[in-house]
């Protein structure tokens, strides 16, 4: 698949942690490669040239700074968002002046560090025309979390939001209420897919005419494709 937003790598030896990384970005649109360890992360940094990196501190062996020293002694100056467990080793990687560009304490929230990518690459691109989703009189800017109906705008729900966005980004194509259940809200096995429905139900109601979700009978839902 082509990514939506760019390409991140995300270097993470935990193979849980980068898993709920990798699948938090991805939902967000984002391409992800992931690599579990330094030599294979500044090899991947080369083959995939990726528009940013979520680079753990504590690897095995060669440790994130190091490998971000290297990126930086080959005068590579990928966005770099750090991940620590510790404190203290964030005043190591400021003092070391490698160009980072954010970091994240663990234990962090896969909302917060999505967007905190969403930022690194933003004033890594400088300023420019944020991505506004339309469809007919509704507009959603995924970056500033906003939505409105013609000039109003409306609130919605963090999950209303998710999914609103994650179907507006993939017009036309129909989901079943297990595929949203794991796409949107990340998990899939113990909740029921009601909870897709009366999601759809809250947005109906707070977008009224305005709301492009379209019930697909026996299927699931999908967004109507614009023009
Ligand atoms: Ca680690």
């Amino acid at each position: 698949m082509q990514p939506e937003r760019g390409l991140v790598l995300v270097v993470e030896d935990e193979v849980a942690i980068a898993d709920v990384i990798r699948r938090n970005l991805a939902q967000a649109g984002y391409g992800v490669v992931v690599a579990g360890d330094g030599p294979t992360a500044l090899a991947a940094v080369a083959k995939h040239r990726p528009s940013a990196v979520v680079l753990d501190i504590g690897l095995p062996g060669l440790d994130g700074i190091e490998v971000c020293r290297r990126l930086r002694a080959g005068n590579d100056w990928t966005p770099v968002l750090f991940v620590t467990a510790r404190d203290d080793e964030i005043d190591r990687v400021l003092g070391l002046e490698l160009g980072a560009d954010d970091y994240v304490v663990k234990p962090f929230s896969p909302r917060e560090l999505v967007a905190r990518v969403g930022s690194v690459l933003r004033r890594a691109r400088g300023p420019q025309t944020p991505e506004l989703l339309r469809a007919a009189d509704l507009a959603v800017d995924p970056a500033e979390h906003r939505v409105w109906v013609a000039d109003t705008e409306v609130d919605l729900t963090a999950t209303e939001f998710d999914l609103l966005v994650f179907l507006l980004r993939r017009p036309g194509r129909v989901f079943a209420r297990e595929q949203l259940l794991s796409e949107v809200w990340g998990y899939a096995a113990t909740t029921s897919t009601r909870t897709v429905d009366v999601h759809v139900a809250q947005l109906r109601s707070k977008l009224r005419e305005a709301s492009p979700i379209r019930t697909v009978r026996g299927v699931g839902y999908a967004v109507r494709q614009q023009r």
